[in-house]
């Protein structure tokens, strides 16, 4: 069954003229939703803690930060823009005694109100609007009169008003610009973490680490390891973009072509294909979602650990170097 999608004709601005909307978080995501919905005319106010540079940040945008319970308090969508893994205890602590009857309770990622760590009180309808972007791509391709493709999802019981304010919304930070797909909070939640462990962050990563060590390990240079397997893969998945695989494979040569169709059923094997499918099962059934909660009870010593692990790795040391000699790459450094 083909997707339903959004566009500006379906969203109507004006619903959200008698609203405050309470953007909780000034980061990513935060800074960007918020200030495209003043551009577009809506009431804003922000709840960033005070000490850090998102707090300064959020005050040179104009905007008078409000500590959390007061921005909740005052605002009738609530959004929280928090990371995901304190979402939980914030909501908890500051947030649920302060909504009030007919508020909307927002998120852009529906892990913590799918995994139950989020419970909306009686009478507060939930609502999901995921841009499947970056923050800084969200400002930025609004700013330009664009805007990033995004995600509808509305929680259980909730009223046909809160799904057109929920497009309202959309409509503000540019989304309906670029289409904004109806989904559930189970499905985005599912998708997303599947997107992320498995090609987008996790697969490519592990894929590429490995192949750059094989090529070192087998005495190769490793300048030329970092280019063969890490930076060309920006080239190709522009064309991804652009064209799908087809237009990759129409790109490169028949050589590379005909090395993609016999070789990479190899890499990416039965074996492979059935890890993925266990992965799934584990995001469906809440183990991994489990697994994380723990951890960050525990204080992430784990992921902490592999975190200054990786950042230690030798393609990170070869890449830092060769990126800092080509001067039109706006090279970053954590
Ligand atoms: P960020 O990490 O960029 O921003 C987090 C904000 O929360 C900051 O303003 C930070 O303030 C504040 N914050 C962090 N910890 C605490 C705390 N313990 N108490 C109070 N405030 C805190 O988050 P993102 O924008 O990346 O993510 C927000 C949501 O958007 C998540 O649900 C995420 O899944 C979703 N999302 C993110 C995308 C992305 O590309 N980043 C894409 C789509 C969805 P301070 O500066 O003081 O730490
Ligand atoms: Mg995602």
């Amino acid at each position: 069954m083909a997707a339903t999608i959004y566009y500006d004709n379906d969203a109507d601005l004006s619903l959200l003229k008698n609203k405050t909307v309470a953007i909780l978080g000034y980061g990513s995501q935060g800074h960007a939703q918020a200030q495209n919905l003043r551009d577009s005319g809506c009431n804003v106010i922000v709840g960033q803690r005070p000490g850090g540079e998102n707090y300064d940040l959020a005050i040179s945008h104009g905007f008078e930060p409000l500590p959390i319970d007061e921005a909740t308090k005052r605002g009738d969508l609530i959004n929280i823009l928090l990371p995901d893994e304190v979402q939980g205890d914030i909501f908890k602590k500051h947030i649920l005694e302060h909504l009030s009857e007919g508020n909307i309770l927002m998120c852009s990622h529906g892990f913590n109100l799918h995994f139950g760590q989020v419970e909306a009180p009686r009478g507060v309808d939930t609502l999901l609007v995921a841009p499947k972007g970056p923050g800084h791509l969200v400002r930025s391709e609004f700013e330009k009169g664009g805007g990033v493709p995004s995600l509808i999802a509305v929680g259980e019981g909730a009223s046909e008003e809160t799904k057109q304010l929920g497009l309202a919304y959309a409509k503000g930070i540019g989304g309906t610009r670029g289409g904004v797909i109806e989904t559930t909070i189970a499905e985005e939640t599912e998708t997303d973490l599947f997107g992320e462990q498995v090609v987008l962050c996790g697969g490519v990563s592990e894929l590429v680490k490995a192949a750059f060590e094989t090529l070192v390990d087998a005495g190769y240079q490793p300048e030329m390891a970092y280019f063969e397997c890490l930076h060309e893969l920006k080239l190709i998945v522009d064309l991804f973009y652009q064209g799908g695989l087809s237009y990759m494979r129409y790109s490169v040569s028949n050589t590379a072509e005909y090395g993609d169709y016999s070789r990479g059923p190899r890499i990416i094997n039965d074996d492979t294909r059935k890890e993925m499918k266990k992965i799934l099962t584990e995001i469906q059934n809440g183990q991994f979602a489990r697994e994380w909660i723990l951890e960050n009870r525990a204080g992430a010593p784990a992921f902490k650990a592999i975190r200054r692990r990786d950042r230690s790795l030798q393609i990170e040391d070869v890449g830092r170097r060769l990126r800092s000699l080509m001067s039109w790459i706006d090279s970053k450094e954590v």
